[in-house]
C-alpha cells in the first residue's frame, strides 16, 4: 500500500494543483492564478523596472440575461467569452476568469495609459459580436478597468484595487466604458467617499433641507402648486447641488434615507398651505426599481397627515429604463394610492413616445431646454408646440419648466400652455419664505394651523 503512494501523489498534487487554479466552467485560470503569476510578474520587474497592466472587465447586463434565459444559457455565454477573450489577448499575455461575469488580464506589455486603452477598445470590440445560443442570439457589451504597475499599486493587492476602482468608475459612467486608473481618478472616488461622509452626517444631523418652488396657472397666474427640492449646504464644502448629491446618494445606496427624510419635512411644510395646492415631489431612479417605495411614500404621508390626493411624484423617463417593468408596476400602485405622476424633463434623454402610450401619466414637464429657447427658436417652439397639442389629446396636464422672463411665458400662454413653473414666477425657497409667498401671491391664503409667515 505504502509503495504505490510515492508514485501516484505527485501527479495527483499536480493535478489537485491544476484544479486549484482553474476555473471548472471556462477552463481558464482563476483568480489563484492571476495572484499567482502577477506576484512572479511583480518580483521579475523588480529587476527590470518596465511597467505592466493588469486589467479587469465585467459584462454588462449579463444578470438580467442570465435570469431571462436561466443559467445555462449564461454558462454558455461567460464560455464563449473565455474562448474569445483567449483567442484575442496579444502573445504573453494571459486571462483569467476572475469571479462571476468578471475576467481579468495580465498584460506584460502594456507600458502605459494609450496601449491599455486600445486593447480596451479591441476587447471590448471581441465581446459585443452576438453570442450564439443556439435558439437565438443575444448581445452585450463590457466594462474596463485598467491598472498599470507599478503607477497604481507596487504590491498585487494594491494594483487589483486600482483595477477594481477604475472598473467601478467604469460601471458607474454606463456601458462599455474604459477607464485606465489614475491619480485624477483616485482623487475624484476620494473626493466623492468623503461627499458621501459628509452627505450622511448630514442626514443623521436633519441638516438637508427643502425648498419649494411655485407652479402657477398660465391662464390665471395663481399659485397651484409647489416642487420640491432638496437643499444641503455643508460647513466645509458649501452649497453642493442635489444634481451631485441625489445621485451620489444613489450610487452608494442610501436614496431611502434621504428621500424618507425629504419627503416628510416637505408634506409637514405642506400642511401649511392651502388645501387645493400640490406637492410635487421628485422621485429618484433607484426608487423605481424598489418595490418597498410605494408602502413607504404612503406610510410617510399618512404619518404626517398630508391627504394623499395632494400629492405628485415627479418622475424621468430616463429613471424608467433600467427596469420598466418593476417601474410600471411602481407607477401603478402610486397611481392606485391616489398619487398623481408627472414625467419630468420631458424631452430630454431617453425620449419615447411610446412610454407615453405603455405607461399612465396624469402631467407632463416640457424641460427648460425647450423653454428656454421658445422665443429665439422656432424650432423650440414648434416642439412645444406639438407636445401641448399631444398632451390635450392623451388628457394630460402640461406644466412648461423653466420659464425665466415674461417674453416667455407669453409665449406659453398663447400656445394653451397649462402651468408654468421657472424663477419668473419664483425661486425655490424654504418653507417660511414660501409662506411669505403664499401670503403675498395666493390670494385668498390664510395660514393653515399655527404657522406665521414671516417676510425674509
Ligand atoms: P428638476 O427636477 O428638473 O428640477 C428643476 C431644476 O431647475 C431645479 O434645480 C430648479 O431650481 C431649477 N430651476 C427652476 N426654475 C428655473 C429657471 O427658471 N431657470 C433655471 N436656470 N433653473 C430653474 P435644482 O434645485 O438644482 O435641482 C436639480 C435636480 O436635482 C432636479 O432637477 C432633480 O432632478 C434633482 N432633485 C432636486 N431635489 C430632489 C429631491 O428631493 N429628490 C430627488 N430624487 N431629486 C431631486
Ligand atoms: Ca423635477
Ligand atoms: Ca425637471
Amino acid at each position: 500500500m505504502t509503495g504505490s503512494i510515492p508514485e501516484t501523489l505527485p501527479a495527483s498534487q499536480n493535478e489537485l494543483q491544476a484544479m486549484a487554479y482553474t476555473d471548472p466552467l471556462t477552463g481558464l485560470g482563476n483568480r489563484y492564478r492571476l495572484k499567482d503569476k502577477l506576484r512572479q510578474l511583480i518580483a521579475e520587474r523588480s529587476a527590470d523596472p518596465a511597467p505592466f497592466t493588469v486589467g479587469i472587465a465585467n459584462l454588462d447586463g449579463f444578470k438580467p440575461i442570465n435570469d431571462l434565459f436561466g443559467p445555462s444559457a449564461g454558462d454558455q455565454i461567460l464560455c464563449q467569452v473565455a474562448h474569445r477573450l483567449k483567442a484575442c489577448i496579444p502573445d504573453g499575455a494571459t486571462v483569467i476568469r476572475y469571479e462571476g461575469d468578471e475576467f481579468a488580464f495580465l498584460l506584460p506589455l502594456i507600458f502605459e495609459r494609450r496601449s491599455a486603452e486600445k486593447i480596451g477598445m479591441m476587447l471590448k470590440e471581441v465581446l459585443s459580436a452576438p453570442y450564439d445560443l443556439g435558439d437565438r442570439n443575444v448581445r452585450l457589451s463590457a466594462s474596463f478597468g485598467f491598472a498599470i504597475h507599478p503607477f497604481a499599486g507596487e504590491a498585487y493587492e494594491d494594483l487589483i484595487k486600482s483595477a477594481e476602482t477604475a472598473l467601478y468608475r467604469s460601471k458607474r459612467r454606463g456601458r462599455g466604458q474604459i477607464t485606465v486608473y489614475s491619480t485624477e481618478i483616485a482623487e475624484q472616488m476620494k473626493r466623492a467617499t468623503q461627499l458621501e461622509q459628509a452627505l450622511r452626517n448630514a442626514i443623521i444631523a436633519n441638516e438637508v433641507d427643502v425648498h419649494f418652488q411655485p407652479i402657477v396657472n398660465l391662464a390665471n397666474d395663481q399659485v397651484v402648486g409647489f416642487e420640491a427640492l432638496a437643499r444641503w449646504i455643508d460647513k466645509d464644502l458649501g452649497f453642493v447641488s442635489p444634481s451631485t448629491f441625489v445621485p451620489l446618494a444613489e450610487e452608494r445606496g442610501f436614496i431611502d434615507a434621504l428621500s424618507e427624510t425629504l419627503l416628510r419635512k416637505a408634506a409637514e411644510a405642506a400642511l401649511s398651505w392651502p388645501k387645493e395646492l400640490f406637492l410635487s415631489f421628485n422621485l429618484s431612479s433607484a426608487q423605481l426599481i424598489d418595490p418597498s417605495t410605494t408602502p413607504n411614500i404612503v406610510s410617510i404621508i399618512n404619518r404626517t397627515g398630508l391627504d394623499i390626493s395632494r400629492l405628485e411624484l415627479e418622475i424621468t423617463e430616463t429613471a424608467m429604463m433600467t427596469d420598466p417593468d418593476t417601474a410600471h408596476r411602481i407607477i401603478s400602485e402610486l397611481r392606485a394610492s391616489g398619487i398623481r405622476i408627472s414625467l419630468d424633463d420631458f424631452g430630454t434623454g431617453q425620449s419615447s413616445l411610446s412610454r407615453l402610450r405603455d405607461f399612465t401619466f396624469d402631467k407632463v414637464k416640457i424641460d427648460r431646454a425647450f423653454v428656454s429657447r421658445i422665443t429665439t427658436d422656432s424650432a423650440s417652439e414648434h416642439i412645444v408646440k406639438a407636445i401641448i397639442t399631444m398632451c390635450e389629446g392623451l388628457n394630460l396636464e402640461v406644466v412648461a419648466e423653466g420659464i425665466e422672463d415674461f417674453a416667455e411665458a407669453l409665449k406659453l400662454k398663447a400656445l394653451g400652455c397649462g402651468m408654468g413653473q421657472g424663477y419668473f414666477y419664483g425661486r425655490p425657497v424654504d418653507t417660511e419664505k414660501t409662506l411669505a409667498y403664499l401670503s403675498e401671491k395666493y390670494l385668498d391664503y390664510e395660514p393653515v394651523e399655527a404657522s406665521e409667515s414671516e417676510d425674509a
